[in-house]
């Protein structure tokens, strides 16, 4: 029988590319037209109940018992309109993905009567049955209740599946105990905890400012591959990424692929999720291909963190959903493939006002340049004394392929701010001193106003190496992988930056009670903070060796694996942060730690099998194979007489293959009892170090470089993997 990959290959060239006709050249007819938004909210809801919902939007309040009643109701008449047969809770476990569980609107009366219904307890709170979610040990499954809440600050919206359609209402879930078990929950409570000490800090420069909230402008990178083709990998079907496959001749050395112009295929795949992602109010922006062939990036408007972090999770979805149509597979794995660039997403965050200013642009005037100033050196503190939370919050097994492979940005964390802006620290740490006055402080005041330009936005300026980057008017965490969900950096982001922000607050407050005046004040702790995070800053290549011995010696962490990253999360440091901003329990706390080691073990016990599988019923087979095809050669010209010189190659080739086969097979063995070892492990951070030390590192690479040596040597023919020359070149 043929293989699935010569199947694939023949059908790749019955592929029909059907591009969408434009939307008439205007995105703005469907964009957010199915979402329960702005207008529709108008049209849809009472004066009461639309300013009852706005309220509790801007304040983060619960809406009252009545209200939740004719909002849904509201909610219902337009879902029903637009075909929406079904409602869900939509919510966004641990498990990394979002979940659904629909229910009807209809239902039947105690008579029989059929009709219709949402009601308020309907959209408000849920009891999903959801006993599986990862939980790390806060539900023992006999108490098997979680519940999923409303977010009203994150509007509603409609999937469509065909002529399916679903009315999803973006929900925290939380357990039966209160403690959360999602994404969300802690966003909402670290934004909550920012909101408070960036007003306070704000209200220095400006007493109008009452709310601050955090803006995401996420940048996704993603890996297509015919979907044929991707089927007959099991290893891309289960773990997302290739565990074998040799380097194809041609890989991204030409740099012809970036920036290039974009395939037909994934044009067409493009245009298509554009739109559903339009429908859904997602801003999407830019398109291009990426440095890796095969690679692509989108980009949206940035908007604020809760909704961009819902949005980027809806748009996974509705990729991978699109991508089916157009029989592709969307890869969102940081590193699908060895030796080629693997996939972030970017994290461009910042601050904004209700008076719109953005804290992280600077200033057109000296006085509102300080409270930028202000703002930035804040965050610098928040990422010197966090770094080891940041590192953690993008820790994951698939985003430990690319941290540090030359390409990304590497485990250490530092800020890059720029030429500009280093200079305007050095200023101030030179300037401002015991004996710094109002006069000094007025002069410096206006010199660094003088000294920091309205746009800083200018790409000469820009550092691609750097971890977290100040870029013109936010700061771009580039650390952060592909396939993550961003509310991950962006709660510790918040909240390390509520509490920095908290404690700048109490040394000048403390300074101002001593007699100091508040600008002088400011500037002194200013200065302060810019001389404790020096050992952050770094403006030099941060791919290069030199840097991680640099970093070594500032004592600067550079953890390269996720179990050891993950200690972050629960140090007496930390806790205390999480504990103080009210962002999670210790409770919670434990359980996400427990969560985050359990879902390591489990990823790399899948990869690990899926090693040993492949190896042992798909290459080892293949290459006897071809062995044997040799063997009988070699004996037939024995047998012919020829002598022994004439089928040297051969049993070379032979030789060789042997030898490769029998590598392979030990080191699977050796494996399969290593994971024995660490299966008994009962402690989660043992057996997670071990899943990493001893598994993987010990056998992966091993068993992959001698996996790809038989892909060399055995016949194309009866290699029955699709090759890397295959899966990234041909569409
Ligand atoms: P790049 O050169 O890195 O692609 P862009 O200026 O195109 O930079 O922006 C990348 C992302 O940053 C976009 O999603 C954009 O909307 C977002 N962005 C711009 N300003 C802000 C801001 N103030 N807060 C958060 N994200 C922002
Ligand atoms: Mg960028």
């Amino acid at each position: 029988m043929q293989s699935l990959r010569f199947t694939a290959l023949e059908g790749l060239t019955g592929v029909d590319v059907k591009i969408k006709p434009e939307l008439n050249g205007k995105i703005t007819d469907v964009f957010g037209s199915n979402v329960f938004s702005g207008r529709t909210m108008r049209e849809h809801l009472s004066d009461e109940a639309y300013k009852s919902l706005m309220n509790s939007i801007k304040a983060g309040t619960k809406i009252e018992r009545k209200m939740a009643e004719q909002i849904s109701s509201g909610m219902k008449s337009w879902a029903m309109k637009k075909g929406v047969t079904h409602y869900t809770h939509w919510f966004q476990p641990l498990t990394g993905t979002t979940a659904e569980k629909h229910d009807s609107f209809f239902t039947l009366k105690s008579d029989g009567t059929s009709i219709e219904t949402f009601d308020g307890d309907a959209l408000v709170q849920q009891e999903p049955d959801a006993s599986s979610f990862p939980n790390g040990g806060i539900r023992a499954t006999f108490e098997a209740r979680g519940y999923t809440a409303w977010d009203p600050s994150s509007p509603a919206f409609i999937i469509e599946q065909g002529a399916g359609k679903t009315l999803c209402i973006p929900t925290i879930f939380v357990a039966y105990t209160g403690e959360s078990l999602d994404y969300k929950a802690p966003l909402l409570k670290a934004l909550a905890a920012l909101d408070k000490s960036a007003v306070d800090v704000c209200n220095y420069f400006d007493k109008n400012v009452s709310k601050v909230t955090a803006t995401l402008g996420w940048e996704q990178e993603y890996f297509l591959v015919d979907e044929g083709l991707a089927n007959a990998r099991p290893d891309l079907v289960m773990c997302g990424r290739t565990v074998v496959g040799h380097a194809p001749a041609k890989g991204q050395q030409l740099e012809d692929h970036y920036f290039g112009a974009i395939p037909e295929r994934a044009y067409a795949f493009m245009r298509d999720f554009e739109e559903e992602s339009y429908k859904l109010g997602i801003p999407l922006r830019t398109r291009h291909n990426e440095v890796a062939p095969a690679q692509f990036e989108c980009a949206p408007i940035f908007e604020e963190v809760n909704i961009a972090v819902d949005h980027n999770s809806l748009l996974m979805d509705v990729m991978a959903k699109v991508g089916k149509r157009h029989k592709l597979r969307v890869l969102l794995h940081e590193k699908p493939f060895a030796g080629i660039n693997g996939s972030g997403k970017h994290n461009n965050w910042s601050l904004a006002t209700d008076t719109g200013v953005n804290l992280l642009a600077p200033g057109k005037t000296p006085k509102t340049n300080l409270m930028f100033l202000t703002f930035f050196v804040n965050t610098i503190k928040a990422v010197h004394d966090y770094n080891d939370l940041m590192r953690a919050a993008i820790a994951s097994p698939s985003n430990d392929f690319r941290l540090g492979a030359n390409e990304a940005p590497p485990a250490i964390i530092s800020v890059f701010v720029g030429k500009y802006l280093a200079e305007v620290l050095e200023a101030v740490k030179t300037r401002v001193n015991n004996k710094f006055d109002e006069q000094d402080e007025a002069i410096l005041k206006l010199d660094l106003h003088r000294h920091i330009p309205e746009l800083l936005l200018d790409n000469t300026d820009r550092n691609r190496t750097s971890p977290f980057a100040f870029t013109g008017n936010k700061f771009e965490f580039r650390a952060v992988g592909s396939s993550a969900n961003c509310a991950s950096a962006m709660t510790v982001m918040n909240t390390i930056m509520a509490k920095t922000l908290a404690n700048f607050k109490t040394e000048v407050d403390g300074l101002i009670e001593k007699g100091e005046k508040k600008e002088i004040a400011i500037m002194q702790t200013l200065r302060k903070y810019i001389v404790d995070s020096e050992k952050i800053l770094f403006e030099g290549d941060g791919y290069s060796d030199e840097w991680a011995a640099e970093a070594e010696k500032r004592g600067l962490p550079n953890v390269k694996t996720t179990p050891r990253a993950l200690d972050a999360y629960v140090t007496e440091k930390n806790t205390k942060l999480f504990i103080e901003t009210g962002v999670y329990n210790e409770k919670e706390l434990h359980a996400r730690y427990e969560i985050l080691l359990e879902d390591y073990v489990k990823k790399v016990q899948i990869e690990a099998r899926v090693i040993g599988d492949l190896a042992t019923n798909t290459i080892l087979p293949c290459a006897i194979s071809y062995l044997n095809t040799l063997l009988s050669n070699i004996n037939g010209m024995k047998t012919a007489g020829f002598p022994e010189s004439a089928y040297k190659a051969q049993k070379q080739i032979a030789e060789k293959i042997s030898e490769h086969i029998n590598v392979i097979s030990e080191n699977v063995q050796a494996m399969i009892e290593a994971r024995k070892v660490a299966n008994k492990l009962s402690d989660s951070r043992e057996k997670a170090i071990d899943y990493c030390e001893k598994i993987k590192e010990a056998y992966f690479d091993t068993i992959r470089y001698h996996a790809d040596k038989l892909e060399f040597l055995v016949d194309d023919k009866i290699w029955a993997l699709p090759k890397y020359r295959e899966l990234l070149f041909l569409r």
